[in-house]
């Protein structure tokens, strides 16, 4: 167990982050003294225009390190405050993380605002590893990326165009690790009609204001758009297609994440309004587990559902899965890559359970 001794709570998020990934599952506890029944103290003492931070091993002090300026200013001190506890950490633990001191979900924005300002590859990966302590193997993956989703990008004047997301924040029920805003929708029936007329007075807002721009990708998501009922779907497609002509834009996505919110004929709704991709999202193919998270569904209903999509013409297909979900280890996440290569969707999102504050 780890004990945080703080006087002030700016950068308590921070500092939690970045110990769990030195020490992934470890509990961390608040506390207001030294005490040798924590396996580690960080004490974080703030004063004017420094922060001393005091580590303590079964009680010992073990090392310290002092940081002189603004920490109120939390945009420029922040990453040199990750600095000092990454420094304590990776010393008393002699452990070096590939990530180093990042521990946000998009390590390629760094790189990506590096090509904007002009930096060289090689630049942008000597920031990773003096400014982040990253490993020079995951900036450079993040330069790879980084140059491949550029050449994605080149078909899309997206400096010039947008894109539009449109949330539709309903589902069938409410998964064990949700982060979104998304309500059952039984439950909350009796507002959608409200919820849809808000939404397109606030598409109309959009469609007026960037008028002179091009949409060029649309993604209706949330929640699960096809929690709606039939009509309403139609309703919803049909008056966003009104402002946003569908012919005109490029790629036009549905999130139809929940097998139990799909049946053949909303996703013919989807085919006659042009909706040129959707996503099927099984998470996991293991029953045991769907039951675990709290969806409402089997592997089986995924199945279904897909080839029900398929046979209403819809070529293009998405699928989510998420690692780390409770009690799945390899045997389990192979299982479910197996599962959906048969099925052969057009693409798959893999996405690690990152458990959230709350
Ligand atoms: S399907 Fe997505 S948005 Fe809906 S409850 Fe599950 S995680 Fe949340």
């Amino acid at each position: 167990m780890i004990g945080l001794i703080q006087n002030k709570t700016i950068y308590e998020y921070d500092i939690r982050s970045l110990i769990l990934a030195f020490m992934l599952g470890e509990k961390i506890e608040l506390t207001d003294h030294v005490d040798s029944i924590y396996d580690f103290i960080l004490d974080v003492d703030y004063k004017d225009q420094e922060i001393v931070m005091n580590l303590y091993k079964k009680g010992e002090l073990e090392d310290e390190i002092q940081l002189f300026g603004d920490y109120e200013n939390k945009k420029i001190f922040k990453n040199r405050m990750k600095q000092g506890i990454y420094q304590l950490f990776s010393k008393a633990l002699d452990k070096q993380l590939p990530w180093g001191t990042l521990t946000g979900i998009r390590p390629t924005k760094i790189a990506f605002d590096g090509y904007e300002k002009g930096e060289s590859s090689e630049e942008i990966i000597h920031r990773f590893q003096k400014d982040y302590l990253a490993s020079e193997e995951k900036a450079r993956l993040c330069t790879e990326t980084v140059q491949k989703e550029k050449e994605l990008l080149k078909a899309f004047p997206y400096k010039e165009g947008y894109s539009l997301y449109i949330g539709i924040p309903f589902c069938p029920s409410t998964c064990l690790y949700c982060s979104f805003t998304s309500y059952s929708i039984d439950q909350f029936e009796n507002i959608v009609q409200d919820y849809l007329e808000a939404l397109l007075k606030e598409l109309d807002f959009v469609a007026k204001t960037y008028a002179h721009k091009e949409l060029q990708t649309m993604y209706i998501g949330g929640g699960t758009p096809t929690s709606l009922k039939e009509e309403d779907l139609e309703y919803l497609l049909y008056e966003v297609n009104k402002r946003f002509p569908f012919s005109k834009i490029q790629e036009i996505t549905v999130e139809a994440g929940r097998p139990d919110s799909l049946n053949f004929k909303k996703l013919k709704i989807l085919k006659k309004y042009g909706v040129t991709r959707i996503s099927i999202n099984p998470q996991s193919m293991n029953d045991k587990t769907l039951k675990l998270i709290g969806r409402n569904h089997f592997a089986q209903d995924i199945k279904e559902k897909f080839n029900l999509a398929r046979q209403a013409g819809i070529d293009n297909i998405n699928m989510d899965m998420i690692c780390g979900l409770p009690e799945e280890g390899m045997e389990e996440l192979s299982y479910t890559l197996d599962e959906i290569k048969k099925l052969d969707p057009e693409s798959l999102t893999v996405h690690a359970l990152a458990v959230k504050r709350s």
